[in-house]
């Protein structure tokens, strides 16, 4: 099968009306393993699998990058078609928003904690883009990666509370050899950067491994990470540790938790996340 570039919504509409079973992985392009992933699991649970790339504009703030977020199309096309999908859904920023998006969704308080207190906003473009892209593709499943969990977590909220008929599956994040989590953003690291920045996972996984041990004080372990990696001239915006299905701080009687984070290496700012799950608590 060939795979097909469609940007115009009328189109994609009319190749896809007859598709029984559409898996879909929404994306900003600049593909990588963790992107490719989620290809591999849409493929397997449905028949027609469609990619879109879109760099949505409306869940970066002012100051942010959109203007230097990486866009390599030439790229992505070839990782695809590699990938064997049927579809890729390419639409410029007039076919997405050909009238300012003045309607846009209330969001639940979570989206104003962790990322959304330092990116204000964010979650309220990201389930705009979903719904709309979800609204154009009308998918069966979609995919997305637990490496932006609360990501994850809103858009799921989101299908239920809005009965959207889609199932949403979730993709394991994938990691370079140190432990880096694979991001777009890691483009903008420097060879001194790029390995300094296994330390976020680092920290994480040093919290996973102390909680487990059977250590309860959340904030230490929290505080104690925090000023670790500021020590070593990261800014983190936070690190915290969250209950899993909530993600509402963990309180020490909690088993299903997440260690969740965001920080700042120079002038890349970095997010990366790690679950824990604990069989039995201390007495
Ligand atoms: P983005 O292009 O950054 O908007 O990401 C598109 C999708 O890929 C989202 O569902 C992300 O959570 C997912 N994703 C990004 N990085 C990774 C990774 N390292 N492993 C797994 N999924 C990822």
């Amino acid at each position: 099968m060939v795979m097909e570039i469609i940007s115009d919504i009328t189109a994609l509409r009319a190749r896809l009306k007859s598709e029984q079973s559409i898996g879909f992985v929404p994306t900003m392009g600049n593909l990588h393993e963790g992107h490719l992933s989620l290809v591999t699991i849409a493929q397997q649970h449905a028949r027609c699998t469609v990619v879109s790339l879109f760099v949505n504009r409306l869940q970066f703030s002012p100051h942010e990058d959109f203007d230097r977020y990486p866009r390599t199309l030439q790229n992505d096309f070839s990782l695809l078609e590699k990938a064997g999908i049927d579809m890729i859904f390419l639409p410029d920023e007039k076919i997405i928003y050909p009238v300012p998006q003045t309607f846009q969704l209330l969001l639940p308080t979570l989206a104003d904690t962790l990322e959304g207190t330092f990116r204000p906003g964010f979650f309220r473009g990201v389930t705009t883009i979903v719904l709309k892209l979800f609204n154009i593709v009308q998918p069966h499943i979609a995919v997305f990666g637990k490496k932006d969990y609360q990501q994850l977590h809103l858009v799921r909220d989101m299908v239920e509370q809005l009965n959207l008929p889609i199932t949403i599956l979730a993709g394991e994040t994938i990691r370079s050899e140190n432990g880096l989590a694979f991001s777009s953003r890691n483009g903008y690291l420097t060879p001194a950067e790029h390995t300094e920045a296994s330390h976020l996972y680092q920290s994480l996984n040093q919290i996973k491994h102390a909680i487990a041990a059977g250590e309860r004080n959340l904030k230490l372990l929290e505080e104690t990470a925090k000023q670790q990696l500021n020590q070593r001239n990261w800014r983190v915006d936070y690190l915290s540790v969250m209950q899993r299905n909530t993600l509402l701080p963990a309180t020490p009687q909690d088993t299903e938790l997440v260690i969740l984070a965001a920080a700042w290496l120079g002038t890349t700012r970095l997010i990366d996340n790690l679950e824990v799950t604990l069989t039995s608590l201390p007495d």
